[in-house]
């Protein structure tokens, strides 16, 4: 054996149990007791040990709105390992034009740097006849799944027949479908208003994309995904308006899936009136009342949603403070390193979540979802070794000084957690240990995804 784990405290979906770990070439090996010999052994009483964290919605790198993130594959990736993180899913996103194969190769290009694995979601922009056969090329590559979004960003009111023939080819090729939900019709109903009105600023953001933009995207897409008949998962829900429209969909049958994201559970629109940088809180969806927030964590809980993901995306306090009006403000902020630690503190601490429903959510649903399981997302015999050896009695104070995404600035200054990784191990490797990161650039590799009626 290459590595042994001894003596912690094994968490999964559905159990919790104490045994060792032996790990070789990479690979879970055996799960048991008094295992060895062993080259290398770690004695991790008094931790947990969790499959390493599964983050299906991240932009790690990228050009949007005019502007380049702070961080690249290696910063996020990093940031992601010392946040208990192994794996990631990021959306690569088609220049005007290019091909979704052109766009793989450059996104690719980018992954070299990573130091954990990566699965690519392809998004689709003005779809034609062309982009029917790079799906079926992308999905015969290991990319199994495709993302719409509804915005005028995609322009998906005006090519809204096209994307519905790409979800049913999606469909068909038993590929899922990625939705973000707002409707653009309210959004730039709202943003008219609101400038008409000489109130477009950042604390009406939540305004100009209401609840109700959710809602109808939502019920929306999840129609549009019933005539396609193609599994469809909603990205980073917010509201209840969006959990209806899921309720409703599995109550007519349909197969569909619901995100949450770690700022509609730990932060309200109340924020937006700070004097200082309240550009930071902005995010599409926008922050809502607080008490969604407590909407969301009981729709985690009761598994009307399936999964948490970040979102992540590395902007600059400059980036983040040129846009003044509500349509002018840079949407979304780094969250790979501290994901994890919230949600335990958070979820798990306070009773919201149990530990396996943590490990659920984080880890075990994504992979499966998007055909990663059961190579990641579970710890058991023949998976890969990407554990997270989480010290659970940890207090830490966030601090961005501490943080390793390369954004000059962290949404949770100050926020007190306990609970934090001590180790941090990829497919057998120590990448991380307590905060020390020991991992070449380019040791992450591309997973390609089984479908997900696979
Ligand atoms: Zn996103």
């Amino acid at each position: 054996m290459d590595l042994i784990l001894a003596n912690g405290e094994i968490v999964t979906a559905h159990e919790s149990y104490r045994a060792d770990i032996g790990i070789e070439d990479g690979v879970i090996k055996q799960i048991g007791h008094r295992l060895g010999p062993a080259g290398h052994t770690v004695d991790c009483s008094g931790k947990i040990l969790f499959p390493g964290g599964v983050d299906v919605h991240t932009h790690v790198e990228f050009e949007w709105m005019g502007h380049t993130t702070t961080d690249d594959f290696h910063s996020s990736t990093v940031a992601a390992a010392c946040g208990g993180i192994t794996t990631i899913c990021d959306y690569a996103v088609p220049a005007p034009g290019q091909s979704l194969q052109d766009c793989l190769a450059t996104w690719n290009k980018r992954g070299e740097k990573s130091v954990v694995d990566y699965g690519l979601h392809p998004t689709l922009f003005q779809p034609g006849e062309h982009t029917l056969s790079e799906m079926r090329d992308a999905v015969a590559d290991g990319y199994t799944s495709f993302k719409i979004f509804m915005t005028e960003l995609s322009q998906f009111d005006h090519y809204a027949p096209q994307y519905l023939r790409c979800m049913e080819e999606a469909g068909r090729l038993g590929a899922m479908i990625n939705i973000h939900c707002e409707d653009q019709c309210c959004i730039s109903y709202m943003t008219q208003k609101l400038a008409e009105e000489n109130n477009s600023n950042v604390r009406t953001l939540p305004d100009s994309r209401p609840r109700i933009s959710e809602g109808i995207a939502a019920q929306r897409a999840l129609w549009m995904a019933h005539v396609a008949d193609v599994p469809a998962y909603l990205v980073h829900l917010s509201c209840q308006e969006g959990l209806d429209a899921l309720n409703d969909a599995r109550a007519r049958g349909q197969t569909c899936y619901g995100e949450t994201r770690p700022i509609y559970l730990h932060l309200s629109r109340d924020r937006f009136n700070e004097e200082v940088f309240p550009e930071q809180y902005v995010g599409w969806p926008p922050l809502r009342d607080a008490d969604q927030m407590e909407v969301l964590w009981q729709a985690l809980d009761s598994n009307v949603l399936q999964v948490v993901a970040t979102d992540h995306v590395g902007w600059s306090t400059k980036q983040k403070t040129e846009g003044k009006t509500v349509d002018e403000l840079l949407p979304g902020m780094s969250n790979l390193e501290t994901v994890l630690p919230m949600l335990y503190s958070e979820g798990v601490r306070k009773g919201r979540l149990t530990a396996n429903r943590f490990v659920e959510v984080s880890a075990t649903t994504p992979a499966k979802l998007f055909g990663l399981y059961p190579q990641k997302g579970t710890i058991a015999v023949g998976s890969d070794a990407d554990i997270t050896v989480f010290d659970p009695q940890k207090p830490v104070t966030i601090r961005q000084r501490d943080m390793h995404s390369k954004q000059d600035w962290e949404l949770h200054e100050g926020f007190e957690v306990t609970g934090w990784p001590a180790l941090t191990i990829s497919r057998g490797d120590i990448i991380v240990e307590n905060g020390k990161v020991n991992a070449e650039p380019g040791r992450g590799k591309l997973v390609k995804r089984r479908t997900y009626t696979s």
